[in-house]
């Protein structure tokens, strides 16, 4: 077994290498890369440049709408809702743009007990949520690393009727790998961790002090999980803090390496853009400021490049800017989201958040409006529950057969929504889609969802294949 210091070197010449090359205008080259991304197989780092730099509209049209397919493809038209859990804004560390730092003694702060934990968690199922990740600032109580398994255990314990959180994906500092192991033990989704920037001279800058100015220590932090046996991660970067398209070249590079060294590739990529945050000068004038279109073309870019990765959306950004994302290949998203711990159980209070939030709505009218556009909101967490992970899940993700599990999944899930949730609004939208859905399936697979989706309306729960 390799040991740390063969984690994941990051190549920043041959970045800045391809990304120095000129680029000329071409849509021939343009339609070529297209091409080779409809084989589904991902891009090589020179083809990116190519598409970095289209400004011509039909051309930029023709790179969303590859995108879209896509994503069509390889997971159909469902979009997976969760909710993050922030449990504690406790931090040591130093990050500029996040109102979690140290230093930022006006924030009110808060770890959340066990029972505060229970309560937030009675909310997001009474919103109807299953699937949480579970935050917290880098510095824990006195109980250390205790602290955070007792949060997963307890999420997972609470009950509301029948209903449960049913995954819990975790996104906490970066652990050794015996301390992996511990997390590994507690059954959680996927250990999600982002680098923030890639550049390391940026990274040096963003965050001055505290264990997080380790950038080494950090970028090996999904081989170390790895390692431990954790085999689902989602990797990300915070765009705004330096030049996008060094940080989607990094981010393929993270995901090649994963993939050569343990076979798997990441499980999720996010890619939150900075949003202002409380006492943060450079989260309100961010050294790298990502505009809207070039925010579109990353998105569709990566869903070109790592075709058979979820890519994850959060709610800091706008409803707008959401519903565009969706069709440029955007997987997962947030929906109904608080960051600021306890701030599911006094939704009035929004002192101690990370950031703003720039999608505001409920659960339920983002279920509604993604049911009105034709996205089957999907609350399905099968594959995990089912074993399907690590290279098991891209065995089945890479050639497009998951789609034969999220569809029905996502079918199944709307409906336990709708009899458990639903405004009569939403009612009214998710039955017209799940009933046009159905319609539009081949025999086989329409009589295995239409069964599903029978046995909930009868009042089973959580079935799913
Ligand atoms: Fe702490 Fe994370 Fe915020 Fe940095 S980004 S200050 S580590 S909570
Ligand atoms: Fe996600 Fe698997 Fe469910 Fe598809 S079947 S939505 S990949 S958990």
């Amino acid at each position: 077994m390799r040991g740390l210091s063969e984690a994941f070197p990051l190549d920043e010449a041959s970045i800045q290498s391809v990304l120095g090359r000129p680029v000329a205008d071409d849509p021939a080259r343009v339609a070529d890369i297209l091409a080779k991304a409809h084989d589904m197989k991902g891009l090589e780092d020179e083809d990116l440049p190519q598409l970095m730099a289209i400004q011509d509209p039909d051309l930029l049209h023709e790179l969303f709408d590859t995108a879209r397919w896509v994503k069509d493809q390889l997971y159909g038209n469902r979009i997976v809702l969760f909710a993050p859990l922030y449990v504690s804004n406790l931090c040591a560390n130093e990050c500029l743009y996040c109102a979690f730092r140290a230093s930022n003694r006006d924030l009110p702060r808060r770890a959340l007990g066990r029972d505060e934990i229970a309560a937030e968690v009675g909310h997001l199922l009474g919103q109807g949520h299953k699937r949480v990740v579970l935050v917290a600032g880098e510095a824990y109580p006195k109980e250390g690393l205790d602290y955070i398994l007792d949060a997963i255990r307890t999420v997972y314990g609470v009950r509301r009727g029948e209903e449960c959180m049913r995954r819990v994906n975790v996104n906490i500092a970066p652990l050794d790998v015996p301390d992996f192991r511990r997390l590994k033990e507690v059954e959680i989704g996927t250990y999600q961790l982002f680098q923030e920037t890639y550049h390391r001279a940026t990274y040096a800058r963003m965050h001055p002090r505290g264990l997080k100015a380790d950038y080494d220590w950090r970028l090996g932090c999904m081989d170390r999980a790895m390692l431990a046996g954790i085999d689902d991660v989602g990797i990300g970067a915070l765009f705004g803090l330096y030049d996008w398209r060094f940080e989607l070249l990094a981010i393929m590079q993270h995901a090649r390496h994963l993939e050569d060294r343990f076979g798997c590739g990441p499980h999720t990529i996010s890619v939150p853009r900075i949003e202002p945050a409380e006492g943060s000068a450079t989260s309100e004038h961010p050294p790298h400021a990502v505009t809207d279109q070039d925010f579109r073309k990353l998105i569709a870019i990566l869903r070109l490049a790592v075709p058979y990765t979820g890519l994850i959306l959060s709610t800091r950004e706008r409803p707008e800017i959401r519903k565009e994302a969706l069709r440029l290949g955007i997987s997962q998203i947030s929906a109904g989201s608080r960051t600021n711990p306890g701030g599911y159980e006094d939704d009035a209070f929004e002192g101690g958040a990370q950031f703003s939030l720039g999608d505001h709505r409920t659960l339920d009218e983002v279920v509604c409006d993604l049911a009105q556009t034709g996205f089957i909101p999907s609350f399905c967490t099968s594959c995990y529950r089912m074993g399907r992970t690590g290279s098991d899940f891209m065995d089945m993700a890479k050639p497009g057969e998951i789609k034969a599990h999220c569809h029905p999944n996502a079918l199944s899930t709307l409906q336990e929504f709708v009899e458990d949730h639903a405004s009569p609004a939403t009612r009214l939208a998710a039955e017209r889609l799940l009933a046009g859905s159905l319609e539009e399936m081949e025999p086989g697979a329409r009589a295995r969802a239409e069964h599903m989706v029978a046995r909930v309306k009868e009042g089973e729960r959580d079935v799913f294949c």
